[in-house]
């Protein structure tokens, strides 16, 4: 027999994620008891969809359970399950090596969250690895359901590890650890008791330790609502979303129509995406009859809510449905239509009850609505009800919905205006909100880059057209009285109409190409000059966009036409006027900064070498007293 022991070593990979949990993981060691008894339900969930599909015959009877036992002399603590156990090659692959792809990633973020927080690493899966926590040595002994040989898998943790056959063995696998010295106490029955009433109260078979059966196997999302304390709930979201924090919402449903339905979902209060951690995966399971036939289903909830944890269990479902048959089974498509619309309905309506709470939930998740907004037409509309912004009618960090702006319109407004800027003050100082000021119009702000995307997506709200305020030929309600006094002083101090013809034409013909036209404004109030984008298509912020994904020069040059519009009433520009007559190069450096410093207004990129030049000549000439 012995001849027949392998030693093999352990993926590059592997010995630093054994090396962090070995070196950096002294508290919380409870979790690696968590991780077994999460994998033995996983190969028992396995083993019980299996027997639908394939009908296996090796050990087709033995009861599915999970039973702990433990020696407090030996020091070693016992975990087996009755799921589908590992062939010898399944062995290799799944305790020799890392799964996740791009595991530099997932190891310098692992790295990281062991020295922040220990709790991050649930988040991670280190998953079976975890036992070396506690453990001197492991020895996984297991047998596949498909009744092949059995084996056994031994290391201590270092580099390298054995295989080799072994006899005698049920379908299954054991997990043997002897304990470190210093972990003595995960071979008494009361520590264990104490950990797997902990964590382990949703496992849907008998876990026993010591042979006593210690959870109550029910599912918790066919029971009733009234029956089922908050306590629970959340035990069960941390259970199901191997979350540590508590759940933000929860939607609890039960429907007969269109479809059978038992969901019970959870929205999170932290976002692990944003921490470094990659993308998420999906994290609703689906059920069918109790029985799981899709662990983190991609099926069940469009990508942009993969955010969402907990099951949905629809007995409508064919119990021995495969896997790879979900994404086009025609009731997993109408399933997840009446889940994606039931969310979004909650959604909104707890947004309605609870503005400061949907606000913080927005703040956190808000991004994985946009998506949604830019990638999935069916859900847009529902959607736009879920968005907020900041607004010139809000306090700073106040946001509202497009339904707040659309309820307190002016009379004769037909759009939704907003305009992208880095942040508020730079927004409010900048030229495209004054006339916005001075007429009282409300504007959205838009202070997050993918902002403008998903409102030229979406359009329109409530048949009003959404309108970004860098667009050319906007027109603002005007306030009659108001609006003719403002004409009034306007004309006093503004050039006259045929000299800002000609002034036009002369600074289109410096600017040249860079742009389409300039025009006199009827929208600047203060600032001499802006640009305008002409083909109501793509905003500056837009651009900026496109530009450092590197964009081809066709796509923006289509997309990114401009005006430079001035403002005739503006001194800046009264006074250009003169100056063409006097000294037209000086002119000319005026105009082209004018140019640049409306461009730099507009967020988009100037040659800064020759800004500063020209800059510098102006500057000399300000010294000659000129
Ligand atoms: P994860 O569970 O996150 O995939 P683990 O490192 O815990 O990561 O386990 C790696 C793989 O080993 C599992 O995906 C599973 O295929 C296999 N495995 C672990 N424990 C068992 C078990 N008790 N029975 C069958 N397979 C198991």
């Amino acid at each position: 027999m012995t001849s027949k022991v392998e030693t093999k070593q352990f993926q590059a990979e592997t010995r630093k994620v054994l090396d962090i949990v070995i070196n950096s993981l002294y508290t919380e060691r409870d979790i690696f008891v968590r991780e077994l008894v999460s994998n033995a339900a996983d190969a028992l969930e396995k083993f019980r969809h299996l027997s639908l599909t394939e009908k296996p015959e090796f050990d087709a009877h033995i009861p599915l359970e999970i039973s702990i036992d433990c020696d407090d002399k030996k020091h070693t603590l016992t975990i087996t399950d009755t799921g589908i156990g590992m062939t010898s090659a399944e062995l290799e692959t799944n305790l020799g090596t890392i799964a996740h792809s791009g595991s530099g990633n997932f190891l310098e973020g692992l790295a990281e969250a062991a020295q922040k927080d220990v709790n991050l690493i649930g988040q991670f899966g280190v998953g079976f690895y975890a036992s070396f926590m506690a453990a001197d040595k492991v020895t996984v002994q297991t047998r596949s359901w498909d009744g092949s040989e059995g084996h056994e898998w031994q290391s201590d943790g270092g580099g390298s590890y054995t295989v080799s056959p072994c006899e005698g063995l049920h379908r299954g696998s054991k997990i043997i650890i002897d304990l470190k010295e210093d972990a003595h106490e995960y071979g008494q029955k009361f520590t264990l008791e104490r950990i797997i009433k902990q964590y382990s109260t949703f496992i849907p078979f008998p876990v026993k330790v010591e042979g006593k059966k210690v959870n109550t196997v029910e599912a918790i999302w066919a029971r009733s609502k009234s029956e089922i304390t908050d306590e629970e709930y959340t035990e069960f979201y941390k259970f199901v979303g191997n979350a540590f924090d508590e759940p933000m919402y929860r939607l609890h449903f039960a429907a007969d129509a269109p479809l059978a339905i038992n969901a019970l979902l959870f929205a999170p209060k932290e976002n692990f995406e944003t921490m470094g951690m990659g993308r998420m995966q999906p994290g609703v399971n689906l059920y069918c009859q109790k029985v799981l036939i899709d662990q983190h289903s991609e099926n069940i909830l469009p990508e942009w809510l993969r955010f969402v944890k907990g099951v949905v269990d629809s007995e409508d479902l064919p119990l021995n449905i495969s896997r790879q048959s979900l994404q086009d089974n025609a009731l997993v498509i109408k399933l997840r239509r009446v889940i994606t619309k039931r969310f979004l309905k909650y959604l909104t309506e707890e947004a309605k009850k609870d503005s400061d709470k949907y606000q913080e939930f927005w703040k956190t998740f808000g991004l994985f609505l946009k998506e949604g907004v830019t990638t999935d037409f069916e859900y847009q509309e529902k959607l736009a009800k879920l968005l907020r912004f900041e607004s010139s009618a809000a306090d700073p960090g106040v946001m509202i919905s497009l339904e707040d702006y659309v309820g307190r319109m002016k009379d004769g407004q037909t759009e939704i205006y907003y305009i992208n800027g880095p942040s508020r003050i730079a927004i409010e100082n900048g030229p495209y909100v004054e006339m916005f000021k001075k007429r009282e119009v409300e504007i959205l702000y838009t202070l997050e880059p993918i902002d403008d995307f998903v409102l030229s997506h979406l359009g329109r709200y409530d048949d009003k057209k959404l309108v970004s305020a860098d667009q050319a030929d906007l027109r603002l309600p005007e306030t009659t009285d108001e609006g003719d006094k403002e004409k009034e002083k306007r004309s006093e101090d503004t050039l006259p109409e045929e000299i800002q013809q000609s002034l036009c034409k002369w600074m289109k013909e410096v600017l040249a190409e860079r742009v389409k036209e300039v025009k006199p404004s009827s929208r600047l109030v203060d600032s001499p000059a802006m640009i305008v984008n002409v083909n109501g298509v793509m905003t500056s912020s837009m651009e900026r966009i496109m530009m450092a994904q590197g964009a081809p020069e066709e796509q923006l040059a289509m997309g990114g036409k401009k005006d430079l519009e001035i403002n005739p009433a503006s001194p800046l520009i009264r006074k250009l006027a003169e100056l063409r007559v006097k000294d037209q190069d000086f002119a000319k450096d005026v105009v082209e900064q004018i140019f640049d410093n409306a461009m730099i207004q507009a967020g988009l990129l100037v040659d800064p070498q020759q800004m500063v030049n020209r800059n510098y000549r102006i500057l000399e000439k300000m010294a000659d007293g000129k």
